[in-house]
């Protein structure tokens, strides 16, 4: 009897697990076996350091990333300071994307990125640089990304990189590529017709700091007749040779625009505007209006994306060149 009673208690002890296995998680289930692959919501993370390089991350990894940017819309990375945040958001990284040549002033991104321990790719590795001369010392201009052939470098880059992290995505990250870079070919297109409109002795650009030398090295026409790039603060806003605002470089902008005749002068989003106001009323020119420079346009703005703020800066370029011929 005894014996028995036992038996009936152990009964639905045995049967218990049985019956529980089917709701037991998945995951757990198949994280026993060494050979299968773990399930995860959790998308990888690639930080960038600048827009305009998280948008390129964008166009390549689509849903299959978080893309992450460490700069804000409208912020200047050569003189950038990072934070605490920017370390934390750097720990949570598969990987880290920056444009290298020395745009992120005393390489910010670099030692964030070593500190964490994380991968790093320079996106513009490749590049044919433009050099720059001071004082015995070369500089190569980082503003590479405003040639949109230098553009598609950096996008094969990324897909490089994005596929080294994560080899199943491939043949996804080549595809998007593949479009986005056909888009780039059209949007260099549409460049070149726009800017022969404008008549060779017309072609002067004028801004804050030098980030237009690679505009203006791609959509010259001939050697004598190029756009000419002019810019009181130098190649960068930060402190390094050749850089920052002197009043002999001052002074020679402002000659230039009167020699040269420039139309207009422009201001930048992630620059101070008020050296180049103040150059454009000594001058006697108009302010053109503002370029996207070393960032692309907050959320929601026509500058949002790469192609955007390109087309943007030629809509504001032409704008300000063509309509400028009375302020001369
Ligand atoms: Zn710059």
């Amino acid at each position: 009897m005894t014996r028995r009673f036992l038996a009936f208690l152990f009964l639905p002890l045995l049967i218990l697990p049985i019956l529980l296995l089917p709701l037991l998680p998945v995951s757990d289930a198949s994280a026993q076996g060494p050979a299968a692959p773990r399930e995860s919501s959790k998308k990888p993370v690639v930080v960038c350091s600048t827009t305009q390089v998280a948008d390129f991350a964008r166009q390549v990894v689509g849903g299959r990333w978080t893309v992450k940017c460490i700069l804000a819309p409208g912020a200047d990375p050569h003189t950038y300071t990072p934070t605490p945040g920017d370390g934390e958001m750097v720990r949570s990284a598969d990987l880290c994307l920056e444009n290298g040549l020395h745009l992120e002033g005393n390489d910010w991104m670099g030692k964030i990125v070593h500190d964490a321990g994380k991968p790093l790719a320079v996106c513009a590795e490749g590049v044919p640089a433009l050099q720059m001369a001071f004082g015995g010392e070369k500089i190569l201009d980082p503003h590479a990304w405003f040639s949109p052939r230098n553009a598609a470098i950096y996008v094969n880059n990324v897909v490089k990189a994005i596929s080294r992290a994560d080899p199943s995505g491939r043949g996804e990250y080549e595809a998007r590529a593949r479009l986005y870079l056909q888009m780039l070919r059209t949007l260099d297109a549409w460049i070149r017709e726009q800017v022969n409109r404008i008549p060779p002795d017309r072609r002067v650009l004028v801004t804050s700091h030098d980030a237009f030398n690679y505009f203006c090295h791609e959509y010259k026409f001939n050697p004598t007749n190029g756009f000419m790039s002019l810019a009181p603060v130098g190649w960068s806003t930060g402190s390094e040779v050749g850089a920052g605002m002197t009043p002999e470089r001052r002074a020679e902008v402002t000659e230039s625009i009167r020699r040269f005749g420039a139309a207009a002068v422009f201001v930048e989003t992630s620059v101070n505007p008020k050296l180049i106001r103040e150059i454009a009323q000594e001058a006697g020119v108009r302010v053109g209006g503002a370029l996207y420079s070393d960032s692309m346009g907050e959320a929601g703005s026509a500058g949002e994306t790469y192609i955007g703020m390109m087309r943007e800066n030629i809509v504001t370029i032409m704008e300000g060149l063509l309509s400028g011929g009375d302020a001369k």
